[in-house]
This record gives C-alpha cells, sequence and structure tokens, in this order.
C-alpha cells in the first residue's frame, strides 16, 4: 500500500517536538515551565496496565507538558519513561487520518469518506454471511480499546452479526489468568489492589519482570521495602532481571518449571503445619485432594525440575514459615504456557492453603499488559464472554444479554468462538473471509507468523482500525479505518486492580480520525442494526455499566459523573458505593457453593522441549523502552535509542560453544523459521535458554521477528499459546558480522 495514499499529510499545523527532558529520564518527570498554557486534561496512559493517569497541559492543539498528580491514584505523580515521552507519539506523520479503501488485491487504495467506508464493509460483511455464513467474519480487538469500543463490538459481532468469532490480544496476554481466576474463585480478576504492597509482608514475583513491564508498580514496591526492612521480595524467573536483580532471593527456575516449584514450597509448608485450617474449612473445597497431591508428590523430583539450587528453594520456605501477608504478582512469564492455567491454579492453592487471599497485603494479583485488558474482559472480548463476566455457554447470560440488546432469542451463539491463534489458522484455512482488526497488529504478535499473514493474506476482506500508519497489518488492509488515540477522545479503561478511570479528550484527532466506539457504532447503523444510537461515549457507558448490575464486575453505581470526579474500583453497586478495594474479605466467592476452589494440577513438560537438532530453548518477553509492536514508541527518539537493534541474549558458556560473539548477529532457526539478532552475551540468563524481545517486525527488518520461529501450542483450557519457551539452534550471520567489523 502506498503511503501517500494514507491521507497523512492532511493537517497543516505542525508538531515540534518539545524536550521535557534533557537528563536522564527517572521515575519523576523533570518539566520545564510552560506559559500561556490554555488547558489541561487527564487520560489513561496507553500502554501498561498499570494504567497511570497522566495530565497533559495543552496549548492549542498541541501538548506542552506531560505530567501526572501527586495525590492521584493509580501513580501518585509517577511516570516511566514511557509515560514521560507520551506526547511525542501525536506526530501527524505517523497517525492515520482517513478512511481508505482498496477495491481489489493489486490496485491502489483510495481516500474515502466515512459512509462510503461503511456502506463498502456493510455490503461485504452482508454477502459474506449469506454465502458463507455467520462464522465466516471475525473480529481480533486488543486491550488498547477503551471499554466503550469494547463493549460496542462485542454487541455488534455477538448479538448483531451473530458470530462468537471475537477475540482479542489478551488472549496472547492474560487469558491464563482469567481462567484460572474463574477456576478458582468463580470470578475473573484479582483480589487485592495497589495499597496491599504497604500492607505485605512477602511479595512473590513469579513470571513477571514488573521493573521493566510495570514500572511504576515496581517503584510503589521498591518505595515500600526502603521503609519496611522487614518485607520480603522473591522473584521466580529463569532470567536474572531487573526485577530479579531487587529481589532478597532469585530462584532462576527451568523454563515451565513453575507448577513443580509451586508444588514443592507448599509441600514443605504443609509438612511445617503452615495450612490455615480454619479458613480451609471456612472458604476452600478439594483441600483432601491437593494436601493429598502435595504429600504424595516427590520432593528429589520436583526439585530436579526446577533445576535450582536446593537453598535458594529453603530460603522462600524460610520465609513462608510464619504467617506473613503473601502478595503474589505474575503476569506473561505464567500465562503465555500451555500450563499457563496450570500456573496460574498453582499460584491460587498456595495462597488458599496459607488463607492468604481477602486480607490487606494478600492475595495473587495477575497484571495486565494493556491498558484495558481488564475493562475487555469486563465487556465480554474474548471469544468465549459477554458483557458482565458472563459466558457465551450459559444459556441465562444470553437470554439475559438478548433481551437487553433487542435481538431475536438465539442471536448469540452457544458456542465459544475461534480464539486467537485459531482465528488466524481458519482465515489460513480460507474459513473467515472477513476480518476486522482493531488496535493491534497481528501480523507480528500472533506465534508462527507464517501461518497469521497467511491468514490476512487469504481473507477477502480485511478491515484494519488504527490510529497509527503503517503497521505491519496495515499492509493486508482492503480497509483502513482511522481511529483517534490517547487524548483525542473520552473514554474509561480498567487498570489491572480493577480500577476504572475516565479519560478525558483535550486534543482533535488527525483529519477525519474518529473515536473506536464510534467507529464500532457507526459501522452497524449502516447495517441496518438498531441499538446503536449513540450521540456520546457517556451514553455508551452508561448502558453497559446498567447491564453489569448483579455481576461480579458489577459498575452500576459508576455515573458518568462519579468518575469525572475521579477512578472507583469495581465491584460498586450503587451510587453512593465507595468501589472495593478488596474482594472476598469475608471468605465468600463466587462459585456456587461460596468457596474457593483448590486444583492440585500436575506438572507436565513444556510443548517443545529442546533436543538433538534443535539444542538450545528460547523464551521472549518486553524491554522497558518499548512497547508491543514499536507503532509508537519506536518513533520516539528518546525510547529508541534506548534499544535501537533487536537482541539476544546468550549465557557466554552458550555463546562460546557456539563461536557467537558479543554483539554479533545471529539467526536462531526453529522448526518453523528463523529469526535474527545481535547477541548479548550475559551471565543472567541460564545456560540453555535464549531470550529476544517480541517487539521488533517486519518494518525494522523482514527477519527480526521472533515470532517466526516461537511454538502456536495452545494451552489446553485458555487456549493461550506457549511464547515462552521453544526449541531453535544458532546459526552464525557471517555477512552481517563481516559488514559489521568493517564499520568498527
Ligand atoms: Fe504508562 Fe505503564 Fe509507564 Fe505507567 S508504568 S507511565 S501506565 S507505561
Amino acid at each position: 500500500m502506498e503511503s501517500q495514499g494514507t491521507g497523512l499529510g492532511s493537517l497543516s499545523a505542525t508538531w515540534e517536538a518539545e524536550e521535557i527532558s534533557q537528563g536522564q529520564v527517572g521515575m519523576l518527570p523533570m518539566l520545564h515551565a510552560v506559559s500561556a498554557v490554555t488547558r489541561t486534561g487527564k487520560a489513561v496512559c496507553p500502554y501498561c496496565g498499570v494504567g497511570c493517569v497522566v495530565e497533559a497541559s495543552v496549548l492549542g492543539n498541541r501538548i506542552v507538558k506531560i505530567s501526572a498528580d501527586k495525590k492521584a491514584a493509580p501513580n501518585f505523580g509517577m511516570l516511566c519513561p514511557k509515560g514521560v515521552y507520551l506526547k511525542e507519539v501525536f506526530d501527524e506523520r505517523h497517525r492515520l487520518a482517513q478512511p481508505m479503501i482498496r477495491l481489489h488485491r493489486g490496485m491502489s487504495p483510495h481516500r474515502a469518506t466515512w459512509e462510503e467506508a461503511f456502506a463498502f464493509i456493510a455490503e461485504k460483511i452482508q454477502r459474506i454471511r449469506e454465502k458463507h455464513g455467520n462464522d465466516a467474519v471475525a473480529f481480533y480487538g486488543s486491550g488498547q480499546l477503551d471499554t466503550e469500543a469494547s463493549y460496542l463490538f462485542t454487541k455488534l459481532f455477538k448479538g448483531y452479526l451473530r458470530t462468537n468469532n471475537m477475540d482479542t490480544n489478551s488472549r496472547l496476554c492474560m487469558s491464563s489468568a482469567v481462567a484460572a481466576y474463574v477456576r478458582s474463585f468463580g470470578s475473573d480478576g484479582p483480589s487485592a489492589c495497589y495499597d496491599d504492597i504497604q500492607h505485605a509482608g512477602v511479595v512473590l514475583i513469579i513470571g513477571a519482570n514488573m521493573a521493566e513491564n510495570h514500572p511504576v508498580l515496581f517503584q510503589m514496591l521498591r518505595k515500600v521495602r526502603a521503609k519496611v526492612p522487614g518485607m520480603r521480595v522473591v522473584v521466580v524467573d529463569p532470567r536474572r532481571t531487573k526485577t530479579a536483580e531487587f529481589a532478597d532471593v532469585h530462584v532462576p527456575i527451568a523454563p515451565g518449571a513453575d507448577v513443580a516449584f509451586l508444588q514443592l514450597v507448599a509441600k514443605r509448608l504443609l509438612a511445617l503445619g503452615r495450612a490455615d485450617k480454619r479458613f480451609i474449612r471456612r472458604s476452600t473445597e478439594g483441600f483432601e485432594r491437593y494436601r493429598a497431591s502435595l504429600e504424595s508428590a516427590n520432593e528429589e523430583a520436583l526439585m530436579a525440575a526446577c533445576g535450582v539450587h536446593p537453598a535458594r528453594v529453603a530460603e522462600v520456605v524460610e520465609y513462608l514459615a510464619e504467617p506473613c501477608r503473601l502478595l503474589s504478582f505474575y503476569c506473561q512469564g505464567t500465562n503465555q504456557s500451555v500450563q499457563g492455567v496450570d500456573k496460574c491454579l498453582a499460584i491460587h492453592d498456595l495462597h488458599l492453603m496459607l488463607g492468604e487471599i481477602g486480607k490487606k497485603g494478600s492475595g495473587p494479583f495477575s497484571l495486565t499488559g494493556q491498558p484495558n485488558a481488564m475493562g475487555g474482559r469486563e465487556m465480554g472480548y474474548l471469544s468465549h464472554q459477554l458483557p458482565g463476566h458472563r459466558f457465551v455457554a450459559n444459556e441465562s447470560h444470553r437470554a439475559y444479554l438478548e433481551g437487553a440488546w433487542g435481538v431475536p432469542p438465539g442471536s448469540i451463539s452457544p458456542q465459544p468462538g475461534l480464539t486467537a491463534v485459531r482465528m488466524f489458522q481458519a482465515a489460513a484455512r480460507g474459513e473467515i473471509k472477513a476480518l476486522w482488526v482493531a488496535a493491534t497488529n497481528p501480523a507480528v504478535t500472533l506465534p508462527d507468523i507464517k501461518v497469521a499473514r497467511e491468514g490476512l493474506r487469504k481473507a477477502e476482506m480485511i478491515i484494519v482500525q488504527d490510529a497509527y500508519f503503517p503497521t505491519e497489518t496495515t499492509e493486508f488492509a482492503d480497509v483502513l479505518l482511522p481511529a483517534a488515540q490517547w487524548g483525542e477522545k473520552v473514554g474509561t479503561m480498567t487498570n489491572s486492580e480493577r480500577l476504572v478511570i475516565r479519560s478525558e479528550k483535550f486534543l482533535d484527532p488527525p483529519g477525519m480520525a474518529q473515536p473506536d466506539w464510534w467507529i464500532a457504532a457507526q459501522a452497524a447503523r449502516t447495517m441496518g442494526f438498531d441499538g446503536f444510537g449513540f450521540a456520546s461515549a457517556e451514553e455508551v457507558w452508561d448502558e453497559l455499566r446498567r447491564l453489569t448490575t448483579g455481576s461480579p464486575c458489577d459498575m452500576s453505581g459508576m455515573l458518568n459523573g462519579r468518575l469525572k470526579e475521579g477512578s472507583l474500583r469495581w465491584p460498586c453497586p450503587h451510587p453512593q458505593h465507595p468501589g472495593t478495594e478488596r474482594r472476598y474479605a469475608n471468605g465468600k466467592f463466587h462459585t456456587p457453593s461460596g468457596r474457593a476452589r483448590f486444583h492440585a494440577p500436575a506438572c507436565r513438560p513444556v510443548a517443545e522441549p529442546a533436543d538433538a537438532e534443535y539444542p538450545l530453548g528460547l523464551t521472549t518477553g518486553r524491554i522497558a523502552s518499548q512497547w508491543h509492536t514499536r507503532t509508537r514508541t519506536g518513533k520516539v527518539r528518546q525510547l529508541a535509542v534506548q534499544e535501537p537493534a533487536p537482541f539476544i541474549e546468550i549465557h557466554p558458556e552458550d555463546a562460546e560453544r557456539n563461536g557467537v560473539g558479543d554483539g554479533e548477529w545471529i539467526y536462531l532457526v526453529g522448526r518453523r523459521g528463523r529469526t535474527y539478532g545481535r547477541a548479548r552475551l550475559t551471565k543472567g540468563i541460564r545456560k540453555g535458554l535464549l531470550f529476544m524481545p517480541f517487539h521488533w517486525g517486519d518494518l525494522y527488518h523482514p527477519e527480526t521477528n521472533v515470532n517466526r520461529v516461537t511454538n502456536p501450542a495452545l494451552d489446553p483450557v485458555s487456549e493461550q499459546p506457549e511464547f515462552k519457551f521453544c526449541a531453535i539452534r544458532i546459526q552464525r550471520d557471517e555477512t552481517a558480522n563481516r559488514a559489521l567489523r568493517s564499520e568498527e
């Protein structure tokens, strides 16, 4: 697609980047005074799930200063470098400003009005549904969408277009945590809140690199520990990350050994008499089976599976041997695995055995990767969900929403739709004919990327709705829809601690860009559907909050006016309710019996162990200075210079064995393809394991996408893929290295 045909450059305004900081970027922004500021606005930072509120000072249609309110939750004045440099992401050269239509593949796209774009989409979707059925149409969204947009797309696809083929990149991020919450406690979402850090005795961070991926939350932890010397921090991670460096104990377990480690710790604590008998008796079920599984587990086998020095495990057990207020943070390191749900269940089991949930300073706390992964789940944007933490498989849930939406009984299919990886595999087989992608970049982010890209090529119509251009996915688009971004629209998001935060509009979007909720509503109206006549985001919010009444994520008390005054945590069931800091404080859970359930998951191996042909393992992840696929942060000079090229961490002994020097370009070759990056030798990674970040896609280099080698194997319950381990071997790139040496 030709970049000059996108409507870019249609604004006459210039966006002079203004240095907000000349020095080292710390947690607190260093700002210079700006005169003649006309107004300020607040919005949720569009990056990670910490959900920091950013305050923008605006002159004309330009942000001149970024700051954060020291008194306001959740970040209390703190921002990480990505937040500090947020004003740089408004550069119109990287924005989509006008709808575009490409009538036939191979033709150049042409500029369109919104009416033309919606008419084109409506006609084509209708024709595909008539010819191939409702399930030939699919939607793939993102935790970047605000709650209003997530709701309207769910309503449109599941209620009106009658397909549950609607999933989002949250499937790749935290669907294992979601499934485990429902299995253990009967309801999605954490019990705890950020304030619990203040009251915790032991903080267990397992499969999360908070220092890089949730920096402001990590800073809160850092501050508390500086004041509370007795607090203990345990980090369980195969890599010695910046988070691990901060820990009292770092347990560098073998990849995939989380369940074994948690069982081992629980077994020893059980033997020490640490089971909270009163809590177990009153508030749980299934403990006897859990106890039996721990007692019969072979301790030597568990220790061998962990692959760590026994002293590390002993230290963790010692910390937990007395009642201690245990707070556990976990994220993609546990979730992105074929045992993702089991790993989360094992964390829950440990908390239940110790009675460490529902009390100040305790609880299992999954961190969301994106700013509104939680809000999207509240609105049912995964393929098995419906708004208000309801499920498509539940007859009364379907009937309730069909009634509320005014669609005929039976409109919502009882079958869960295709999950992310399966959706693109189905498209590659020619089964998905129309695919609407919103606010994400699946041409980079899905495992085994060549299959996903084949799906994007094969579908008859790809609609890409985004604020940014180009992305690797816009290359496949037949229709491009320009979306307003952060600061250019009103909307709500829910952060990792269930805090619902309203964002304000304080800038006009470029050209014809519109809020995502507006695009969903107008498209639905063009398709001839009633029920989408919303005039504002507030009207959408009013409808959706009422639909949560009586559900675990009840937000019915969060009137628009209240959210304008400040953020609130759900459940918040009536307009006078102050919101809920901590769930399950009364020992009652959302299961039919009201009791939390033990699960005692078994240890299972990774899906693709290393072997003679592919003798090394590869794990993937994120770095502090980049976000997702660099569509924004890659364009921010101050961030891009921190890690200008894709790198591959490798232990020096593995490097020596493979003849790799520090800084050399190497290929990683796996069963599905090969990827490319610069070797970084470090003893901070286990021998036999390599690490590569996932941020660099084809726009950087055609071979630097780590998903050219990752494994699309799925967790059997959550269908979250195994990004955290695949087998590879190293191939040196002599051409690149010769060039490198000559440059040096
Ligand atoms: Fe944004 Fe997350 Fe940084 Fe906060 S910690 S400023 S939400 S990226």
